[in-house]
């Protein structure tokens, strides 16, 4: 999916590499054709015209305008205003201090409301929670069916209740969650293929009698402009606290991912990429930025550094960046391991656009690599262990020892304890999207 925004975009934003000076008739052209992709991609005209005149605001500055890197400074604009556009930060589920906690889904027929049941079930289920399915399509039996399917499926028990009436199926369903201590109820309304307001009233006195704690539109994201239609409708008349995106896997244009948080006011807090129980995921406004831009997943580039590097080694190094025993023999170690498998370029290659986009490659100096593995030979093994006893005289040794400069060795002590601190930070908390980006030297 994205194929054609990301295109457009990446396209666009190409335009002002290696510019210099931006005039704001170039400017103003730029944006115009920026509004134009969006709408192309089916984002709302209202969202696109809101989102263009943000970037404007923030473009039409000196500070951007005669930037000397205008292409990386538009990228990075552009980044951060998707990023707030979708939400900033992933939002979580409700859960309630006093059990069960009530989640009802809403959604037109076939946008993936029982699926996503299923899914959402599956996911607390190994969280260690007791969830409850209920069937509360009054209407259609075969619904029902469904949903007992994927219960069995998932291995949670579905409640069903032949009635006419939303108020005694939400009473006996809680009631029946109650006795049977289920900590979290799915109920899986009815849907139609339209929104009608006999539908709007089964539902609305669903929710009075049911009062979840989150009522979550399903919505499917390859309808587009129709899917933010129907979030409207279904914020008006009935009231969400949040925006469910399905079949993200198949061919969206982007359209309801970019605008229904604008639209609504409501977050996306889960996306569906598959048919698949497993195929949910907590929706983050920075990665969904980042896979519009082409810049691919970060967080899966994660993983793939974690899966290059030698796993002993980086477990050993793990332990001592956690000791803060991290000392100059190790990073000899990681100095000839990035030697040999030149990891970094290795992975960059990986991502789809990343060097199309033109963020600057690591670049690995062999010739310095090397310089700096025989200043650490050059060394003592205590002064490897305990860098902070190196000095004068010690230095204009090793420098002579190693054919390098005392400036050399300084330099290396430098990024060494540069790097000591950084790990010693990272060790606390686990790598952001944004650390990443600046480690790899994107933002
Ligand atoms: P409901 O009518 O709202 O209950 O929708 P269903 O749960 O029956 O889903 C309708 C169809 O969409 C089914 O064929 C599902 O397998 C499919 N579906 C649901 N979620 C996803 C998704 O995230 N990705 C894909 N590709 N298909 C999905
Ligand atoms: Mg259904």
């Amino acid at each position: 999916m994205w194929q054609g925004l990301t295109e457009r975009l990446q396209n666009l934003l190409s335009r002002w590499r290696g510019r210099g000076r931006i005039s704001e008739e170039e400017a103003e052209n730029w944006l115009r054709e920026l509004r134009i992709s969006l709408l192309e991609a089916d984002v709302n005209l209202r969202v696109a015209r809101q989102f263009v005149n943000q970037i404007r605001e923030r473009v039409m500055t000196p500070e951007v305008m005669e930037h000397p890197n205008p292409f990386r400074r538009m990228t990075q604009i552009v980044y951060e205003e998707l990023v707030k556009l979708l939400g900033e930060k992933p939002e979580p589920l409700q859960i309630a201090s006093q059990p069960p906690t009530v989640f009802l889904l809403l959604g037109l027929q076939g946008s993936g409301k029982t699926t996503t049941c299923g899914k959402i079930a599956a996911m607390f289920k190994k969280q260690g929670k007791r969830p409850l399915l209920v069937a509360a399509d009054l209407k259609r039996p075969a619904a029902i069916e469904q949903l007992e399917q994927v219960g069995a499926q998932v291995g949670v028990s579905v409640f069903t209740m032949r009635t006419n009436s939303p108020e005694s199926l939400a009473q006996a369903a809680l009631n029946h969650a109650k006795t049977n201590a289920h900590d979290l109820v799915l109920v899986d309304s009815a849907g139609r293929l339209h929104t009608d307001d006999e539908l709007m009233d089964e539902l609305r006195r669903l929710k009075f009698a049911l009062r979840p704690h989150e009522s979550l539109l399903v919505l499917d994201a390859s309808t587009g402009q129709d899917a933010v239609r129907v979030a409207e409708t279904f914020e008006n008349e009935i009231g969400i606290t949040g925006v469910i995106l399905t079949k993200l896997d198949s061919d969206a244009r982007g359209g309801a991912v970019l605008s229904v948080r604008a639209v609504t006011g409501k977050p996306v807090k889960l996306v569906g990429l598959g048919e698949h129980l497993s195929d949910l995921d907590v929706f983050h406004p920075d990665r969904m930025a980042a896979r519009i831009l082409g810049l691919g997943d970060v967080a899966s580039l994660m993983e793939r550094v974690e899966s290059v590097v030698d796993e002993a080694t980086a477990r050993k190094m793990e332990e001592r960046i956690a000791k803060g025993t991290f000392n100059l023999e190790d990073l000899l170690t990681q100095l000839r391991q990035m030697r040999q498998s030149g990891p970094l370029e290795q992975l960059l290659s990986f991502l789809p656009g990343f060097s199309g986009l033109g963020a600057p490659r690591l670049q690995i100096d062999e010739r310095k690599l090397k310089r700096m593995e025989a200043i650490i030979l050059s060394m003592t093994p205590e002064e490897r262990r305990n860098p902070d006893i190196i000095d004068g005289s010690r230095k204009r040794r090793i420098a002579r020892g190693s054919g390098t400069t005392v400036q050399e060795v300084n330099q290396l002590l430098r990024q060494f304890k540069a790097m000591r601190d950084t790990m010693k930070r990272l060790s606390k908390a686990r790598l952001s999207d944004k650390d990443l980006m600046r480690l790899f030297g994107g933002f």
